[in-house]
């Protein structure tokens, strides 16, 4: 799915939703299909996407996946 302004880290536009690491909050965040950075974690799809578009920002909730 596409999103409305893209990754902050590297401005790819294509975001994936994936659920969390089972050791963190259990919840839905979004995913940068070319970087991987993930957005902060929700219960649901909507509350991810909205956070991936308005709360990236702050990088309150933001991590890099180590690979
Ligand atoms: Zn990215």
């Amino acid at each position: 799915m596409k999103s409305e302004k893209g990754c902050p880290f590297c401005r790819e536009d294509i975001i994936e939703i994936v659920k969390s690491a089972p050791q963190a909050m259990e919840g839905l965040q979004v995913e940068c299909d070319n970087c991987g950075a993930r957005g902060p974690i929700y219960e649901s799809k909507e509350e991810a996407i909205a956070g991936w578009e308005h709360g990236i920002r702050g990088l309150g909730g933001v991590r890099q996946r180590r690979s």
